[in-house]
């Protein structure tokens, strides 16, 4: 047998050019995510959180991450103020989004009461079906068919335990306080695979647009082709093809800008899928952070992210030389 014959040709470079082809061109500027008080239920949950202390545990285990759950918390929601929102920091798909770590479960607590709830790709059901199935979490059928139910099982998996949250809390009219807050869980694994997704989705596309690695091979091609429909699949939210708005007497139209906080996140992407012809890693090896010239203000040949960064690099390099 020759050598050549083993190489896997999905690791060969890509002939064609890659690019992306906008139909529509999504504005960010104005998405507003909610950011509601947010809390975290189920057994043993308490163990993950200390704002003060040690925790005990800081990784999610695996029993606890269908039974564990994010919430909101019913005692900070003041019913006659309208939800407090943001609007997201410009760069914060490629910079504070992609420097997360899902897994550390304090973190994403404290970065979700920050940026807003971070929910799996789930069915939005059409109004006047029954409140009861309404609310009840289903995993987003086009989404999970096909290759992609394998290569987003762990969040497929994630909806449904937040599913039987949800179907855990009869079904009468008057539920205690414990039983609202589980019909609007959203268990850890949901919550931890829809960022791991939605991470990975970001990598894959922007790597097309990388001009500081080589020529994309074809299974990065084919991993940008899934994500790049992955992220399609939220845009419409949005986005719609046809929407249709109400002016008022001032003008102002009632153009729907409010978004969960993944939504946001991939239209923030996709605006910079389509603005930006490069992205890169910062070179100070300290920092390692995703950027593109262009959003972040810099030259269109530098390497680093931030002029902090830049003499960061160059004390590092004078400090290797002197050794
Ligand atoms: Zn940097």
């Amino acid at each position: 047998m020759c050598e050549e014959t083993e190489r896997d040709p999905l690791d060969e470079p890509v002939k064609a050019g890659i690019r992306f082809l906008f139909s529509s061109v999504p504005v960010t500027t104005g998405i507003r995510v909610p950011t509601p008080p947010i809390w975290t239920g189920g057994t043993g949950t308490m163990d993950y959180f200390d704002e003060f202390g040690p925790r005990r545990k800081t990784t999610v285990a695996k029993e606890d991450m269908k039974s564990c759950y994010f919430c909101l918390n019913l005692d900070l929601i003041d019913g006659e103020r309208e939800p407090e929102t943001i609007e997201l920091p410009e760069g914060f798909y490629c910079h504070e989004f992609l420097e997360l770590n899902p897994l550390d479960i304090q973190e994403l607590l404290f970065f979700q009461r920050k940026y807003g709830l971070v929910r799996g790709a789930r069915e939005t059901k059409p109004y006047g079906t029954k409140m009861r199935d309404r609310q009840r979490p289903e995993p987003k059928r086009s989404v999970f068919s096909g290759i992609n139910a394998e290569h987003y099982r762990g969040q497929l998996e994630g909806i449904e335990a937040s599913a039987a949250l949800y179907d855990s809390v009869p079904d009468q009219e008057l539920i205690d306080e414990r039983g609202v807050i589980k019909l609007g869980a959203v268990s850890f694994q949901e919550a931890i695979c829809a960022v791991l997704d939605a991470q990975e989705a970001i990598r894959n596309t922007t790597r097309v647009l990388r001009d500081d690695l080589p020529a994309m091979t074809r299974r990065e091609a084919a991993l940008a082709k899934i994500s790049s429909e992955y992220i399609s699949q939220f845009l419409p939210a949005l986005f719609p093809s046809i929407e249709l708005v109400a002016i008022d007497e001032e003008g102002r139209s009632s153009h729907s800008t409010a978004s969960d906080l993944i939504t946001a996140v991939f239209a923030q992407l996709a605006r910079g899928l389509l603005n930006n012809e490069a992205y890169r890693v910062c070179e100070n090896p300290e920092c390692g952070r995703l950027f593109t010239p262009r959003e972040m203000g810099r030259r269109l040949d530098t390497k680093y992210c931030c002029s902090g960064c830049q003499e960061r690099a160059k004390r590092l390099r004078y400090v290797a030389s002197h050794r």
